[in-house]
């Protein structure tokens, strides 16, 4: 298969500034490479894939980020800026997909979606976030009457955010299993790792750091500088340990040092990359159970959920994480969320596409 993909159009790949869409991108490259498919990528001036991504051709394209949508209100109407980057990554795009077999939109917005009635070529999208907006939700919902196979979903949870997607393609995630490095010792810090923003709840980690009188190491871009600030400010000084942001490998070698990485998201977590990078290196996650955390996290094997906001079962979780063995939580990666079984499911499901269309 000759597959065009495009990323995100918010920050370059490499920047952090697009989020858990950065890692997904290069593992499904390589999981697509390692299968024989012939993969093509848009992406931001700046961008870099991973070294074993090389076969992958890259396009850049200059110009305007869109703004993210969960940080607009849900009712916020579609804003496009002069000189702007998606439509930028979208004309490339069809323009390379005239010679592919089909398009796979990475990005989470407004007008790749609305092309998928408009034009001939197969445009498919691997929807990175519940719904964050009513316009984009309700132009899925559209949408999906006449293209049903046209998008897919992380997680179930994530995709139930869409009530009208009565038969969601559920595709999971991947990860490079070789980058990621198991340690046995879980005598560690704990840890956070995410992008600093209000959606993340990182303060529900730091309260949980601060009752134990322990330092929280974080991990992670910082997205909404007020947010951080606040936080910091909240808590006794040097509760948090800003570690900053990391490329993969030295993340995972610091990473794997821990003894627990916490989750806190409020929202509904299309997936949670960060988890699986955890258990990649042997560290137990405690996670509130909402969204893609739920459906990753083996509670009493790989970590432990916890009702959602409820900090102090938070706290009382760590002081048994000693329970969960290090081992199956690298064992559950292996097999469930390699880039070779995520390639798959994505292959099978642009199959379904691409029969629609001949
Ligand atoms: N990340 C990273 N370096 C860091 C901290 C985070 O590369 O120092 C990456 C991490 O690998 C993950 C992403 O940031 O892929 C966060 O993705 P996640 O799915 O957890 O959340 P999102 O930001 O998409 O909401």
């Amino acid at each position: 298969m000759h597959i065009v993909l495009i990323s995100t159009p918010i920050g370059f790949l490499g920047s952090g500034k697009g989020g858990g869409v950065e890692l997904t991108l290069n593992s499904l490259v390589s999981g697509l490479l390692s299968l024989g498919h012939s993969v093509e990528v848009i992406a931001p001036k700046n961008s870099k894939l991973s070294k074993s991504n090389e076969k992958a051709k890259l396009h850049f394209v200059e110009g305007e980020d869109q703004i993210s949508w969960q940080h607009q209100n849900y009712n916020s109407p579609v804003s496009i800026p002069d000189n702007s980057l998606l439509v930028g990554m979208l004309e490339k795009g069809l323009d390379i997909a005239k010679k592919a077999d089909v398009l796979l939109n990475m990005s989470y917005d407004w007008l790749p979606i609305w092309m998928t009635s408009n034009v001939k070529i197969p445009i498919t999208h691997l929807i990175s976030m519940g719904s964050e907006s009513s316009v984009i939700t309700n132009l899925i919902s559209k949408v999906y009457v006449t293209h049903p196979y046209n998008f897919a979903f992380h997680s179930k949870i994530q995709a139930d955010d869409y009530p009208f997607i009565k038969k969601p393609i559920i595709i999971g995630n991947g990860f490079q299993l070789d980058n990621y490095t198991f340690q046995e010792s879980g005598n560690g810090p704990l840890a956070w790792v995410g992008r600093v923003a209000p959606e993340k709840g990182l303060e529900d980690a730091v309260y949980v750091a601060n009752k134990l009188g322990e330092k929280l190491n974080v991990w992670g871009f910082i997205e909404d500088e007020a947010y951080a600030l606040k936080i910091e400010q909240s808590f006794p000084k040097g509760t948090i340990d800003w570690m900053g942001f990391l490329s993969t490998d030295e993340l995972q070698k610091k990473l794997g040092k821990c003894r627990v990485l916490l989750n806190t998201p409020k929202w509904n977590e299309a997936y949670g990359n960060v988890i699986v990078e955890a258990l990649a290196c042997g560290v137990p996650v405690i996670a509130y159970k909402r969204g893609g955390p739920s459906e990753i996290i083996q509670h009493g094997e790989t970590g432990y959920l916890v009702d959602p906001d409820d900090k102090k079962n938070l706290l009382s979780y760590v002081e048994i994480i000693e329970k969960i063995k290090r081992k199956n939580c690298r064992e559950w990666v292996e097999q469930n969320a390699s880039t070779d079984i995520f390639a798959d499911k994505v292959v099978n499901w642009l199959n379904k596409v691409i029969n629609v269309y001949k």
